[in-house]
């Protein structure tokens, strides 16, 4: 299974769109908008910033169909 590792983030403050490349060994908590310079953090229920708001979910996600232990996040 091809692990997407592309994603849009889209600003939730003033919907600044940006393509990143996600990390694969960790979950990214906190996102700086380089726009607005806000702090993004993940909504609740997600692991990472770009489940909350990218366009894909992050590799962990896409692996393991889900992390409700926490498990990719420690
Ligand atoms: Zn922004």
């Amino acid at each position: 299974m091809k692990v997407e590792l592309e994603s849009t983030i889209i600003c939730p403050n003033c919907g600044h769109q940006k393509n990143e490349l996600m990390p694969t060994d960790a979950c990214q908590f906190f996102y700086e908008c380089e726009n607005c310079k806000s702090i993004l953090k993940p909504k609740e229920g997600d692991c990472c910033v770009y489940c909350s708001y990218g366009s894909m979910s992050c590799p962990s996600i896409q692996e393991n169909a889900g992390c409700d232990d926490n498990s990719c996040c420690t």
